[in-house]
């Protein structure tokens, strides 16, 4: 997979301290912007974020593209409704080889289930282009692709919704794919607006302690997942 952000609203953190400040400023806030300083904006932005008041950071905005992932990977990323999408169509593009499509690491770490898994998805392209050869199209003809098709798609979020993105998808109980995609979407927004998303990551970092309560993996040290999501 490969994961570009492509735009992101430029000077997100002064953009958004300005934000802050409208409310409480006598001025409009195109004068607050041109005044407000990088330092003051970070700290601003923080404080009113802290108090809960986390609509001003959605006036920053990030565009990623998500590559060569898979069909399960993308059902489960537009379940965030505040957001944007555009996926690449099954009914114009053609699947043809085994390289198009995703094997999970614990299927291939293992060779008898990378056989079958292997055997089973050459079925399904011999399948599928002896149905476009019958002239079925493409838009039904992708009735026999599996789940493992892998496909692009370009997303973009507000810095709200990409936080709450990253509290649910980061997490250790998050599927693996979906998991990395969210982590490598994490590094590249954070270098771009570092107060945008300090403590961002799966729920614990910010919290403190993992909201999953019984059903918190035994493997997560909550300490542990704060220093490294912190130093990302
Ligand atoms: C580990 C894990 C397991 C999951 N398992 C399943 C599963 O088995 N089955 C399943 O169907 N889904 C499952 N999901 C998907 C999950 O239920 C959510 O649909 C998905 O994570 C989107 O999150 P969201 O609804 O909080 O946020 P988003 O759609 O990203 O919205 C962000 C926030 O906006 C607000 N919001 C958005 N829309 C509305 C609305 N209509 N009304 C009120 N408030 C709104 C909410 O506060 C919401 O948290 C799973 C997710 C995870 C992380």
């Amino acid at each position: 997979m490969k994961i570009n952000l492509l735009r992101y609203t430029t000077d997100a953190e002064l953009l958004c301290g300005a934000a802050a400040l409208t409310s409480t400023r006598s001025g409009t806030p195109s004068e607050i912007l041109a005044k407000i300083d990088s330092e003051t904006a970070k700290r601003i932005t923080k404080r009113v974020t802290g108090y809960g008041h986390i609509s001003v950071i959605e006036h920053a905005s990030f565009t990623f593209s998500i590559e060569g992932v898979s069909r399960v990977l993308t059902h489960q990323l537009i379940r965030h409704r505040i957001a944007s999408y555009t996926q690449q169509s099954q009914r114009f593009v053609a699947y043809n080889t085994l390289e198009k499509y995703v094997t999970p690491p614990s299927i291939s770490e293992r060779m008898e289930a990378k056989k079958i898994f292997d055997e089973t998805l050459e079925k399904i392209s011999e399948t599928y282009q002896k149905l476009l050869k019958l002239g079925i199209k493409k838009e039904d003809a992708r009735f026999i692709l599996p789940n493992a098709a892998k496909t692009n798609i370009i997303v973009t979020m507000n810095a709200r919704e990409l936080r709450h993105f990253f509290n649910m998808r980061c997490c250790t109980r998050s599927q693996w794919e979906i998991r990395e995609v969210a982590i490598e979407m994490l590094k590249q927004a954070k270098k771009t607006a570092p107060a945008l998303f300090e403590n961002a990551g799966p729920s614990c970092v910010e919290l403190g302690y993992c909201p999953e309560g019984k059903i918190k993996p035994p493997e997560c040290n909550v300490e542990e997942i704060k220093k490294r999501f912190r130093s990302m």
